[in-house]
């Protein structure tokens, strides 16, 4: 069985959920065609900036349109690529993919045209939005086409040209993705892109480039942020989450529940703001335990294709052995399986069924790090104080779930919680107006909204008379 990425040149794209067997492959880029790529990025920097905001969203509408025309295409092949099961990722990936770049073109007039600070009968003080310039866009590949749409497209509408490396899980989406592009006429050379794994990576990273906008593992994010400091030049970093969900006493269950399934479950729990831990309140934690096990229980594990599908394969072999040596050390630790806590029999590839586990301690790996999988370790709290202490266990801080009905607590509490973005019953947060990022060992920098636009620029005051 073959699982290994690279062949000679080519980086493989094998399909997880049909036991690895062999998609396609793209030819992996040299240091030279990556250097090519940099150096033409920074040539094209100055027409892209010259053409104004107006030319710009002009031709990012073509894009748009390009991209639109072939979403089934795209949504398809990333669905083989990487495992997320389709009637999901046409919603999550594809659908807020759209979302996003269609706001973007919408409002980002709103957001980079100058603002006045101050202004008297001799003076008039303004701040502008100045793009930066070659921006290094690096992904990875849980949501195969909303990456590319959230990184890319606010990089290129505030001016900056891109170089974009996608994630070596899912290289003929990449692919894909800039032959539309290029098929678009997007001026020359605006947009390119590199091709290969963590080393290409580093190769883009170590060009003369004015700005790195990385999301992925904390591990890597390190690595870039020193990189970054090295060269000195403005960062993004959006890295691991391990978003705490809190049940209180007077929530409403049902809905709760609901909403748990779809924040820890949806694309096979391969979600960075992720609820993955249950935290609830002891009177009412055997009925939530339940309702959550009731729910697995109905669900179906299969093709990713087939849109009856709730459960798919994980990204990788690598990602389903990590699973299991999590799973198995809370089995070790004394952790109850309540639901699943292995491999299925069928089908054969990177599956792992949904799990729910109790009796959790917190010297469990499952609790302590990243679970980038459909398992949800559940625990049980007495007061607030001690709920507030549990959810701030981490070394991440991205998404944070609160579910009750008493809206000054969920206030409190979320005010307490050490994280970007705070959920109150189930609203969802990720939305193209608001900014997305962590705290902590969650990342850098806000992604979205007037902030996240302004963190891709330079922001420049000028004080004039009148
Ligand atoms: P990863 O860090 O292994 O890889 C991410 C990207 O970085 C890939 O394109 C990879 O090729 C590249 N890369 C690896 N080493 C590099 C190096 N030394 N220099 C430059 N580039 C390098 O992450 P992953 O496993 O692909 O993604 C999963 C992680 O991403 C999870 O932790 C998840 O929570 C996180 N994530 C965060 C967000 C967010 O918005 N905060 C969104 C999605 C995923």
């Amino acid at each position: 069985m073959r699982t290994e990425r690279r062949e000679m040149n080519k980086l493989i794209s094998n399909n997880p959920a049909k036991n690895y067997s062999r998609i396609g492959e793209v030819n992996i880029s040299s240091q030279a065609e990556v250097k090519k790529k940099v150096a033409l990025a920074k040539r094209a920097f100055g027409s892209w900036r010259g053409i104004g905001l107006d030319g710009r969203i002009k031709h990012l509408q073509k894009v748009y349109d390009v991209l639109y025309r072939n979403r089934k295409k795209i949504s398809k092949l990333a669905c083989q690529e990487m495992g997320f099961p389709i009637a999901q990722q046409e919603i999550f990936d594809i659908g807020d993919g759209f979302a996003y770049f269609e706001w973007y073109l919408k409002n980002a007039k709103k957001y980079l045209t100058p603002e006045i600070t101050f202004q008297n009968k001799k003076e008039i003080h303004k701040v502008y939005f100045e793009p930066v310039g070659v921006a290094a866009v690096i992904q990875p590949w849980n949501f195969p086409f909303c990456q590319w749409s959230w990184a890319v497209v606010p990089n290129l509408i505030v001016g900056n040209t891109v170089v974009f490396k996608h994630s070596e899980e899912v290289p003929l989406t990449g692919k894909l993705i800039e032959d539309l592009i290029a098929s678009s006429k997007l001026p020359d050379r605006g947009f390119g892109e590199g091709y290969g794994d963590g080393k290409v990576g580093e190769i883009l990273t170590d060009q003369e480039i004015d700005l790195i906008a990385f999301t992925g593992s904390c591990r890597v994010g390190q690595l870039i942020y020193q990189k970054s400091a090295k060269k000195f030049i403005k960062v993004l970093l959006e890295l691991g989450g391990s978003a705490p969900g809190v049940i209180f006493e007077d929530a409403d269950i049902n809905s709760a529940a609901e909403h748990i399934f779809g924040a820890r479950f949806t694309n096979n729990g391969q979600a960075c703001d992720g609820l993955k831990r249950l935290i609830v309140h002891k009177s009412k934690f055997d009925e939530v335990v339940t309702k959550l096990k009731q729910t697995l229980e109905s669900k179906v594990i299969g093709d990713p294709l087939d849109p009856k599908t709730d459960f798919g394969p994980l990204v990788a072999k690598r990602q389903q052995d990590l699973i299991v040596a999590q799973v198995s050390d809370a089995k070790r630790k004394g952790a109850k399986v309540v639901i699943g806590g292995k491999i299925p029999d069928k089908p054969k590839g990177a599956y792992y069924e949904p799990t729910i586990l109790t009796n959790i301690s917190t010297k469990m790996r499952v609790w302590s790090e990243e679970v980038f999988g459909s398992v949800l370790p559940v625990v049980s709290f007495k007061t607030e104080e001690e709920a507030v202490r549990m959810a701030n266990d981490t070394q991440y801080g991205l998404g944070s779930y609160v579910y009750t009905k008493d809206l000054k607590k969920a206030e409190r509490v979320g005010s307490k919680i050490k994280a970007g973005m705070v959920s109150v019953n189930g609203i969802n947060y990720v939305c193209p107006f608001n900014p997305f990022g962590g705290y902590k060992q969650s990342g850098i920098g806000r992604e979205h909204g007037r902030y996240g636009l302004h963190d891709l620029c330079q922001i420049k005051t000028v004080a004039a008379n009148k």
